[in-house]
């Protein structure tokens, strides 16, 4: 069952995110230990961003309904207690699990169960690499886990999340907000702004929608959502249309294309609620629906 992925990465300036490129070959599984009620994958999201204490940095937390990811799969992150050049810090990607009072650990573990075996096929990790904390440091971590004996039911829920298929297609989505350019979408995300471009086949002028889902890694792109029945823009947008009516009310059948205008985006000045063409561009030189228009204008 896919769990949702929500991506709060660590600011690149904080002690616990010490960056880097390394290859993983290892998954690290570790409990939080903090039975607080509310101490969910959110609180710890927060908590890092916010420098945690120091150094202590992962990659994941997880808890009953969500997922966040803190740190890029590819970076080196101190969890594993295993020193600066360990094995456990630099090759291995670390998940905390949430112990909260107020969390069902069951759930907790076949949703990490269902990370593991997506990061095993991202990267090709066999479950024989999927260790505990205590592998790399002999620390009794994850503690619950340990001290209940269910280790290997924990790896049977992962083997079961990977036969399942699941975790298919592999790679992580984001999907555009109203607002939103590549630029800041990266920045948001840590990733550099044109591996996204190039990614998802975008090239200049580097027109991306509200909506649209980008793949991260890897993955095909998935198709466009069907045009939606809304006004997801407002007044003021200077927005990308592929093609435009004479009219708010004309039908599909009588629109005209951005070769036929000369031009292809306008600033919307007014809108038409309810109306099937509902944005007005450049006080009259078209109007065009949400299915016509491409993205925001970047110039
Ligand atoms: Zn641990």
């Amino acid at each position: 069952m896919a769990v949702s992925i929500i991506e709060q990465i660590i600011p690149s300036t904080n002690a616990n995110r010490p960056g880097g490129n390394y290859t993983k070959s290892y998954i690290t599984i570790h409990e939080t230990g903090n039975k607080d009620a509310g101490a969910g994958a959110k609180n710890h999201a927060n908590w890092l961003s916010n420098g945690a204490d120091g150094e202590i940095g992962y990659h994941y937390t997880v808890d009953d309904h969500e997922i966040y990811h803190h740190i890029p799969d590819n970076e080196k992150a101190w969890h594993a207690g295993d020193g600066g050049s360990g094995t456990g810090n630099l090759h291995s990607i670390g998940i905390e699990l949430c112990v909260n009072a107020d969390g069902d650990f069951e759930q907790t573990k076949k949703n990490a169960a269902w990370l593991v075996a997506k990061l095993m096929e991202d990267y090709s990790i066999p479950i024989n690499n999927v260790v505990q904390h205590n592998h790399w440091s002999g620390k009794n971590c994850p503690q619950t886990i340990r001290e209940t004996g269910t280790w290997d039911a924990f790896l049977a829920l992962c083997r079961a999340e990977l036969d399942s298929g699941s975790t298919a297609p592999s790679g992580d989505t984001y999907t555009v907000q109203a607002g939103d350019c590549l630029s800041s979408i990266g920045e948001k995300l840590g990733i550099d702004w044109r591996d996204i471009a190039a990614v998802n086949g975008i090239t200049e002028p580097y027109t991306i929608y509200a909506g649209q889902v980008l793949q991260l890694s890897g993955g095909q792109p998935d198709p466009a959502p069907a045009p939606q029945p809304s006004t997801g823009y407002k007044l003021g947008d200077h927005v990308v249309f592929s093609t435009c009516y004479r009219s708010s009310t004309a039908p599909i059948e009588e629109h005209l294309t951005a070769a036929q205008m000369l031009r292809s985006h306008g600033v919307i000045t007014r809108i038409a609620e309810g109306a099937r063409n509902p944005y007005l561009l450049d006080n009259g030189l078209c109007w065009v629906n949400d299915g016509d228009i491409r993205g925001y204008y970047q110039g």
